[in-house]
């Protein structure tokens, strides 16, 4: 990596969501390549956070503890990821239970509908394959791999998981102003995940939604993203500040459930700035010392 300047990652995953690396193997792997601060940001649980802030200790690397949210609202996929919140936040703590919750009868569905079209899965086994927190489309599409249904989780999401298909299910999302407010009431920044996925139209309404969004606690955008192209990131860059939210960045590491991609460096050239931290760490701390403006 390259020296001299201070990098960091802002969006990982481990087992104890849809990764496939356990949380202390995400912060090895980040001290191993030199970053100086690695986020864990699991969806819907902060299960990961202690192991993982324990090994950042052990290992003298800055640990941001966080977490993704699905929300709806978009045309596209909406998900926002929290940095640097409390995980002991009991607020924050019952709205990921709340959202885990969901899950379960919305997996239940998955399970039926695969079981309808001829593909015996139970949910026994698609639990044993998360062994985690949080049971997910990827650890359903890892039994349909393993059961010689699809050869790739790709296929099992084009078939049967991705929006729309076969076996999808839908389950209950948390209302913006929720999911905002509890990654902000536990202390941490409210940043948008990888806008490429969002959708709108054209700038003018990037632009409308973005202010809307700014005013309503928003922090800051993922312009530095594993799969964002030069194009894309100096698009998200101008519509940032033109909108008055910081950058973030990140690989959104998934282990061998996302092929390809590497903590800290995506699929090779991504370099996350330690300073856009920094930048979103100052701006969730001012706003506890006081009400917004
Ligand atoms: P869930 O949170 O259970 O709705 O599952 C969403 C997760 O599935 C995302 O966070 C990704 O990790 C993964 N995912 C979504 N779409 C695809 C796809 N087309 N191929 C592989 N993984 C996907
Ligand atoms: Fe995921
Ligand atoms: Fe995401
Ligand atoms: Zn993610």
């Amino acid at each position: 990596m390259a020296a001299g300047m201070d990098l960091t990652d802002l969006h990982c995953h481990s087992t104890a969501s849809d990764g496939t690396s356990r949380p202390v193997e995400v912060v090895r792997i980040a001290k191993g390549i030199g970053l100086r601060a690695i986020a864990l940001t699991d969806h819907d649980t902060l299960a990961g956070i202690e192991e993982a802030a324990a090994e950042a200790r052990a290992l003298d690397i800055e640990f941001i503890p966080g977490c993704e949210i699905s929300l709806d609202g978009v045309p596209g996929t909406f998900h926002m990821v929290g940095l640097g919140v409390d995980p002991a936040n009991a607020h924050l703590r019952e709205r990921l239970d709340f959202v885990r919750q969901g899950r379960e009868g919305r997996n239940a569905e998955i399970c039926e509908k695969l079981n309808r079209l001829g593909h015996r899965v139970t949910m026994e086994e698609v639990a044993a394959e998360a062994g985690g927190d949080v049971i997910g489309r990827p650890h359903f599409a890892r039994v349909l791999v393993k059961r010689g249904v699809v050869r790739e989780m790709k296929e099992a999401f084009d078939r049967f998981l991705g929006k729309g298909k076969a076996a999808y299910a839908d389950r209950e999302r948390l209302p913006l102003p929720e999911a905002l407010a509890a990654i902000n009431g536990a202390g941490g920044a409210a940043v948008l995940a990888h806008p490429y996925t969002v959708g709108f139209p054209d700038d003018a309404a990037w632009e409308k939604w973005l202010r809307e969004m700014a005013a309503a606690g928003l922090d800051g955008i993922e312009t530095v993203y594993t799969e964002h192209s030069a194009a894309d990131e100096a698009r998200f860059r101008g519509l940032a500040k033109r909108c008055g939210l910081l950058e973030s960045g990140g690989s959104d590491y998934h282990g061998e459930n996302k092929k390809n991609t590497a903590v800290g460096t995506g699929k090779g050239g991504l370099r996350v700035p330690y300073a856009l931290w920094e930048a979103l760490r100052h701006r969730a701390r001012s706003r506890k010392r006081g009400p917004r403006p």
